[in-house]
C-alpha cells in the first residue's frame, strides 16, 4: 500500500509542448482513483511521470512521503498494467505471472514463488490454464494474467494504463467486475487511466477529471453523478 501525492507536477515535451500543466492530487492508500479525461488531455503522461517511464519537468512527487523525482523506477515497488498485455509468447501462462518473481530469485525462493502464482491464479480464475501459451488464450484471458503478473510482485500501488480498452464490450464488463472485486480484497492503491465513462463510474473510489493537462475537478463517482 502506498500514499501518492503530486504536487504541482509539471511535464513539458522536448519539442516544448506542455502536456500536463501543473496537476495537485492526493491519493490516499489503499484508494482506487481513476484519471479520465479525452484523448490528449495528458493522462498516459501523469502516470509515465508516476511509474517513471517519463522525466518530472518540474513539482514533486512523493510516494509514502518519499519524494521520488530522483528514484529510480525500479527502486518505486509500482505495477504496471497495459492495455497491450505484453506476455511473452514462448512462455506458459504459469511462467508469465512468474516472471517477475524470478527476476528477483535470490531473494524469493521457488516455493514462495509457487504459493504466490497460485494464489493469484486462484484471484483470476487462471487455475486451469497454468500450462497453456498466450496464442491460445482469449483477450480477457490474456488480460487476466497481465494482471496476475502485476499481483504477485506485492507491488506498493497499480497504474493502469486503459487496460480494457483492446477487448470486446462484454469482456469488458467482465473485467470491470473483477477488477473492481480485485481492488476490494487487496485493497492496494490504483492509479486507473480510461476515457471510458462507464470505467471511470463504477471502478474508483474517486474520480480526477483532466482536461488539456490541467485538473478539472476531483469528486466520488456519486457526487460526479448528481451533480447538474
Ligand atoms: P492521453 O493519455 O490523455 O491521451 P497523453 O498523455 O498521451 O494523453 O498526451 C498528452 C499530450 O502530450 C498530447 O497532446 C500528446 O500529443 C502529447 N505528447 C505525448 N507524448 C509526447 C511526446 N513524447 N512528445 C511530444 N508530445 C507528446
Ligand atoms: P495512448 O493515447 O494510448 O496513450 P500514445 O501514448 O501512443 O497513446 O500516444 C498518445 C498521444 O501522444 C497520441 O496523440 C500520440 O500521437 C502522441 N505522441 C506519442 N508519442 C509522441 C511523440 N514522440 N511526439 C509527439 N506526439 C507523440
Amino acid at each position: 500500500m502506498a500514499q501518492i501525492t503530486l504536487n504541482n507536477l509539471v511535464k513539458t515535451y522536448d519539442d516544448g509542448f506542455t502536456a500536463v500543466k501543473g496537476i495537485s492530487l492526493d491519493i490516499a492508500d489503499g484508494e482506487f482513483m481513476i484519471l479520465v479525461g479525452p484523448s490528449g488531455c495528458g493522462k498516459s503522461t501523469l502516470l509515465r511521470m508516476i511509474v517513471g517511464l517519463e522525466d518530472i519537468t518540474s513539482g514533486d512527487l512523493t510516494i509514502d512521503g518519499k519524494r521520488v523525482n530522483e528514484i529510480p523506477p525500479r527502486d518505486r515497488n509500482l505495477s504496471m498494467v497495459f492495455q497491450n498485455y505484453a506476455l511473452y509468447p514462448h512462455l506458459t501462462v504459469y511462467e508469465n505471472i512468474a516472471f517477475p518473481l524470478r527476476l528477483n530469485r535470490s531473494k524469493i525462493d521457488k516455493e514462495e514463488i509457487d504459493r504466490r502464482v497460485r494464489e493469484a491464479s486462484d484471484m483470476l480464475d487462471l487455475r486451469e490454464h497454468l500450462d497453456r501459451k498466450p496464442a491460445n488464450l482469449s483477450g480477457g484471458q490474456r488480460q487476466r494474467v497481465a494482471m496476475g503478473r502485476a499481483i504477485v510482485r506485492q507491488a506498493d500501488a497499480f497504474l493502469f494504463d486503459e487496460p480494457l480498452s483492446n477487448l470486446d464490450a462484454k469482456l469488458r464488463g467482465q473485467m470491470r467486475t473483477q477488477i473492481a472485486q480485485l481492488q476490494r480484497r487487496l485493497r492496494t492503491t490504483a492509479v486507473y487511466v480510461t476515457h471510458d465513462q462507464t470505467e471511470a463510474m463504477t471502478l474508483g473510489d474517486r474520480v480526477a477529471v483532466l482536461k488539456k493537462g490541467t485538473l478539472q475537478q476531483v469528486a466520488s463517482p456519486r457526487e460526479l453523478y448528481e451533480q447538474p
